[in-house]
């Protein structure tokens, strides 16, 4: 599933070509029409679509923003296995396309799912988006004050907390598997027994796993590919996550999988300990 290292590789990747573009149609095969989310129905979507020009992306958490000209923002989703690929009009459709959006200029904005949990929305307000997403990891709101707060007293384990949206937005499994071990702190650790000294690692861990996954374009375990239709390589260079029964890069101890927050989970059992709070 992507997650904001893959989102933002299409957001960079996307603005150069579609901004300033002019929207002349838009097609939804029938039996993805659920890709429409709430109430919204291809004729609202068409209406607010065709003749705008698309002036901005932005980057929520895990989903893509984009701003048209009329005041209306689309708000794109890709979930399980969604992609967003500019294409020339006569180029072939892509693997399981489901949509795409034609622009006046001959290109086409390409959307594949194969899984169909992929979500469009339309709305004139941010704050719809913005209240159900806690704060970027990549900005300091994100900070040791702000984790110490807010994980002061919690049991729920670490890494629940990190995949929660609301705690903070654009984490899921890859990079926050990734990140705890690079903090040497177990997946399951109480959140409320790290030290200040592993919670600030974890901090600096989470950007820089971020920063890292940014550079080499996103991870393509699965279905992630960028605005070209490229794979990212980020997914060459994981540390922990998907390597259980390989030896860990540190130490030499085979990493483990277990299964937390409904997640296959990856850590080293030896270079990340069950409690920080009393060994840093
Ligand atoms: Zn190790």
């Amino acid at each position: 599933m992507p997650e904001l290292p893959e989102v933002e590789t299409i957001r960079r990747g996307l603005s150069p070509l579609i901004i300033g573009e002019v929207i002349k149609d838009v097609f939804i095969e029938k039996d993805t029409l659920g890709l429409l989310a709430g109430s919204l129905s291809l004729d609202d979507f068409k209406n607010t679509f065709i003749g705008s020009q698309i002036e901005e992306i932005s980057r929520h958490g895990k989903y893509l923003v984009f701003s048209l000209n009329n005041g209306f923002l689309w708000i794109v989703h890709l979930r399980m296995t969604g992609q967003i690929v500019w294409t020339a009009a006569e180029d072939p459709p892509l693997n399981y396309q489901r949509a795409y959006i034609s622009f006046e200029s001959g290109y086409d904005l390409r959307w594949a799912d194969l899984r169909k949990f992929g979500t469009w929305q339309i709305t004139t307000d941010i704050l719809e988006l913005q209240k159900k997403l806690g704060p970027e990891p990549l900005d300091a709101e994100f900070s040791v004050a702000y984790l110490r707060q807010l994980i002061k007293n919690r049991t729920t384990p670490i890494k629940s907390l990190l995949l929660d949206q609301h705690f903070v937005a654009g984490l899921g499994n890859i990079y926050v598997d990734e990140a705890l071990y690079q903090a040497r702190i177990r997946p399951d650790t109480p959140s409320g027994q790290l030290s200040t000294r592993a919670i600030t690692k974890l901090r600096e861990s989470c950007y820089s796993v971020l920063e890292r996954a940014i550079e080499y374009g996103g991870a393509s375990f699965s279905d992630y590919v960028d605005a070209y239709g490229d794979e990212g390589a980020a997914h060459m260079h994981v540390q922990v996550f998907r390597r259980d029964g390989k030896a860990c890069y540190r130490c030499g101890t085979i990493i483990q999988k277990i299964r937390l927050a409904g997640r296959g989970t990856h850590f080293c059992p030896k270079c990340q300990r069950a409690s920080r709070r009393h060994v840093s």
